[in-house]
């Protein structure tokens, strides 16, 4: 590797604290340049596939997630409107045999505080808010940042984790704003006391409704419940967790079953994300810089793998960079090659599920048809090329 320099990160999401550690624990000297004025996370609850814990326990980080998740025993689907249950997918017993590795659900802000602790342990990290990167120049034999208020920081490469509005993938691969979906998700987030006996269940539990769908888990070891109302829309607003309007909600889910409408109901205020994506590519990386996470795959939620993804990344982008330390271009390029078509996948399946979720009609009860006359098994053995990974 170029002398000492560090490697330079930018953005300290989940993807960029990830990345970093996945690369201390090789040995490198990080260098992680995040925006706000505090590593934090907004948002609700995510879900955690097997295939993430498989990599974290590469790096010595599954039981600590694991230790503020919830593990559900199923996930189900249900009608939005009639209730009748679509499927019931059972996640412990056979599923764990079959993957290796649990399914859980965690609050965002838990997974990442979680990560800035490893980070923080290391001392090969150093962490820095309030420093904005605004561009980069890669000089063939390092890379130089400059930040907002115009100081420089050099390093042996940088690592764009700055996701779905990347400036650094503005430069690598141009190609504009996020696709829009049409859809919008509110989220809201209750304590266990609030959600009434009767609503209160353990399990992942999707309601399928017309141009919309629901979502509610536990969250925290089950002391939070997380609800996620998604609904057809053409609203654009760039970045997340802005306040949504609870009368545009109401609009798309009135006529719903009860049990959804009494949960709605419970949400005072509810933070809206627009759902964005963009078109799979494979020129993630340039020379000394590489993207990774949501700035080099951006994709719908439909199959709850983001923050998994960028994990799996994180970690095979720290195997390559092993491997070839003093060739930083061509371990970058290893990396986004082992890469690309699996996370592609994903960005076109999500969008795929989410067509599946909204459905009307024909083609809800296709979907019916599909989705519940398969057995358990069945259900494992079409999700293995994901689960199963990476
Ligand atoms: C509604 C919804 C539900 C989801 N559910 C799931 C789920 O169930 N499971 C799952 O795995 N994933 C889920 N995701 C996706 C997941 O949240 C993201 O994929 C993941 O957070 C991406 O992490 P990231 O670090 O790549 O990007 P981000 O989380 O966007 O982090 C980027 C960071 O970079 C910083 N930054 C930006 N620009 C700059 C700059 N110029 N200089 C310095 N810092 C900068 C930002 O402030 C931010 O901290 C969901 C997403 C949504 C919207």
């Amino acid at each position: 590797m170029s002398g000492s320099n560090p490697i330079l990160i930018s953005g300290g999401g989940i993807g960029g604290l990830v990345t970093a550690y996945a690369l201390a624990q090789k040995g490198f000297a990080v260098r992680v340049f995040e925006q706000a004025p505090e590593f934090k996370e907004v948002g609700a609850g995510i879900q955690l596939g097997p295939n993430i814990f498989r990599v974290l326990e590469k790096i010595g980080l599954k039981d600590e997630v694991l230790a503020d998740a919830h593990i559900p025993p199923s996930q189900e689907m249900r009608d939005a409107v009639t209730g009748k249950l679509i499927t019931n997918i059972p996640l412990n017993g056979a599923f764990r045999e079959r993957f290796g590795q649990p399914y859980a659900v965690i609050h965002r802000a838990d997974i990442h505080s979680r990560f800035l602790k490893a980070c923080q342990s290391s001392k090969l990290i150093t962490l820095e808010t309030s420093r904005r990167v605004d561009s980069y120049e890669d000089h063939g034999d390092r890379v130089t940042v400059t930040l907002e208020g115009g100081e420089r920081a050099d390093g042996c490469a940088l690592i764009g984790c700055d996701g779905m509005w990347s400036k650094i993938r503005e430069r690598i691969v141009g190609d504009g704003r996020p696709r829009v979906s049409g859809h919008i998700a509110y989220r809201g987030v209750l304590t266990r006391d609030q959600v009434p006996a009767d609503l209160w269940r353990p399990d992942v539990v999707l309601w399928a409704g017309p141009r919309c769908h629901f979502v509610h888990y536990p969250l925290r070891r089950g002391e939070l419940y997380n609800l996620v109302a998604v609904f057809h829309s053409d609203q654009y607003e760039e970045g997340w967790n802005t306040e949504g309007n609870k009368e545009l909600l109401w609009n798309h889910f009135k006529g719903l079953r009860p049990e959804v409408l009494r949960l709605l109901e419970l949400i005072d205020t509810w933070r809206m994300w627009v759902l964005c994506d963009r078109e799979p590519v494979k020129n993630w990386t340039q020379g000394r810089v590489a993207l990774l996470g949501d700035s080099a795959h951006p994709m719908l939620q439909y199959l709850a793998q983001g923050a998994c993804m960028a994990t799996e990344d994180a970690v095979v982008l720290a195997e390559k960079v092993a491997a070839q330390p003093n060739d930083l271009p061509a371990a970058f390029k290893a990396y986004q090659q082992e890469r690309y078509l699996r996370t592609a996948r994903v960005q076109i399946m999500a969008r795929v599920y989410g067509e599946f979720y909204h459905a009307r009609g024909v083609t809800a009860e296709l979907r019916d048809m599909a989705v519940g006359g398969r057995t358990a098994e069945q259900s494992y053995d079409g999700i293995a090329w994901l689960y199963g990974g990476p």
